[in-house]
């Protein structure tokens, strides 16, 4: 998965995410990103956010609206991924030590950060004093 958030010169947020989703999915199967709250949400008051990795687990979390409620709570984007993160892992302690699922979030005043699973989720920020320069995402594991 592919999500991509963006803060304008006014503030407007929006976001886009694109998948292919699971390898040797199930027929028929949906993932998260076509699901608004799942891989994908923003609330133009409050921020964005977006998930890539097992798309059945963040459904179950409803993880985008989450990372979203929570930074509305105040919490910095990274905090609220890593949050969103550990959500899941709390639910699903045995599997979800195995599965990789990362999100990524914008807040109004343009703070950014991302939180996953597994190591090796990286992201890009391009603005004012960085262009497409690719940042290691922090992990649980
Ligand atoms: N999230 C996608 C899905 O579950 C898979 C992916 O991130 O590669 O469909």
């Amino acid at each position: 998965t592919i999500g991509m958030l963006a803060i304008d010169s006014k503030g407007n947020i929006s976001g886009a995410c694109t998948t292919s989703g699971m390898a040797f999915k199930m027929h028929g199967r949906v993932g998260d990103s076509p699901i608004i709250g799942a891989g994908l949400y923003v609330d133009n008051e409050v921020g964005g956010a977006t998930s890539t990795g097992v798309g059945e687990e963040v459904i179950r979390n409803v993880g985008s609206f989450l990372v979203v409620e929570l930074m509305r709570r105040g919490y910095h984007p990274e905090e609220a991924c890593r949050e969103a993160v550990n959500r899941i892992i709390k639910k699903k302690p045995q599997t979800a030590k195995d599965i990789q699922v990362g999100f990524l979030a914008i807040n109004k005043k343009g703070e950014y950060g991302a939180y996953a699973i597994q190591k090796g989720f990286s992201f890009a920020v391009c603005n004012k004093e960085k262009q497409d320069i690719l940042i290691k995402g922090k992990s649980i594991y």
